[in-house]
């Protein structure tokens, strides 16, 4: 992992080689060595720590949701390609002695299988907006939630930091545009600043979405000109082209809109997202720092193993 192996490619075969990430056969589904989860688990802590005198309520996902929740968020508009729905097989004892014929011949036998009413999770705060509608009206202070998951994306490649399955961390803001913009200013700052503690390099940028179809480049240009999305940036397998690993998303009424998410007085809510790439987090540190934790820098150290 020395600087001279600066593409994803070589990235991705050195963290196979140091035991750091174990191959599945899929590109963008690893298996994470007790190192790399450790490391998780202390950067969650300090992301934890650092939201803590906000008080937000802690709920923790699955990797699956509601996909009548998916579909009516309007990511299908949105990310096709990137969704990935539940499938399974519902048939009888016909079905099934035709299914094994199929696969004994090796052909396709999916087809056997229907759509369930599970979708994957594609970040971690989409199930969260219609829980909380279904709960009443928004309190005038508004809410803030800390949020985990596991996400999936159709998105295999054999760069290590754009997995097909993956966590994330989220602090959500459902109030006025005031205090959800607030919110989103704030983060700016500490996660810029926590990101530095950690002797990483990082830069903020303006940032939109690759949304599909002709279409979206409209979208993405909005999403840009109106600055909806910023991201810290790290270089993990490019210096060109850094790494998105904390991203910070302004959605407007969108959700409030879609879910019925109101104030007591009718008002629609505004909703704001930070989101923590938890492996691309662990995957910086381990591109910078090294293989070997305990020869991480000292500061680093300090601050991760404090906490
Ligand atoms: P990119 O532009 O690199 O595709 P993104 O804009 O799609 O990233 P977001 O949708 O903002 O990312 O997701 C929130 C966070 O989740 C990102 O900041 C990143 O850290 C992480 N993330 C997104 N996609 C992946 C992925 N395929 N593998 C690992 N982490 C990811
Ligand atoms: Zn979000
Ligand atoms: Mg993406």
């Amino acid at each position: 992992m020395d600087a001279k192996t600066f593409d994803s490619k070589s990235l991705l075969d050195s963290l196979f080689e140091n035991g750091i990430l174990f191959e599945s056969g899929i590109d963008g589904l690893y298996g994470r060595s007790g190192a790399f989860e450790e490391v998780i688990e202390r950067f969650e802590r300090l992301v934890t720590r650092l939201g803590a005198p906000d008080e937000a309520t802690c709920i923790h996902f699955p990797p699956g949701m509601s996909r009548a929740t998916l579909e009516k968020s309007g990511y299908m508009k949105s990310f096709p390609q990137l969704a990935g729905c539940v499938h399974s097989f519902m048939g009888g004892e016909r079905e099934h002695a035709q299914l094994l014929g199929m696969m004994a011949d090796g052909g396709g036998w999916t087809e056997l299988q229907k759509a369930t009413d599970v979708a994957l999770t594609p970040a971690a705060c989409y199930p969260l907006y219609p829980t909380i509608a279904a709960r009443g009206p928004v309190p005038a202070q508004g809410l803030l939630f800390e949020l985990s998951s596991y996400c999936f994306r159709h998105e295999p490649s054999k760069d290590p930091a754009r997995m097909q399955l993956f966590r994330m961390r989220e602090f959500v803001k459902i109030g006025t545009a005031e205090q959800v913009r607030s919110f989103r200013e704030s983060w700016l700052k500490r996660g810029r600043a926590m990101i530095e503690t950690l002797d990483l390099p990082c830069e903020v940028d303006l940032a939109n979405d690759p949304f599909f179809g002709r279409g979206g480049k409209m979208m993405a240009n909005n999403q840009r000109d109106q600055g909806l999305k910023f991201e810290l940036l790290i270089p993990v397998t490019s210096i060109e082209k850094p790494t998105a690993c904390l991203s910070f998303n302004y959605h407007q009424d969108h959700f409030g809109r879609t879910w019925g998410l109101k104030f007591a007085d009718g008002e629609f809510c505004h909703s704001a997202c930070v989101g923590f790439g938890l492996e691309r987090v662990a995957l910086a540190l381990f591109r910078h720092h090294g293989p070997d934790t305990d020869a991480w820098p000292a500061a680093v150290r300090d601050v991760l193993w404090s906490v």
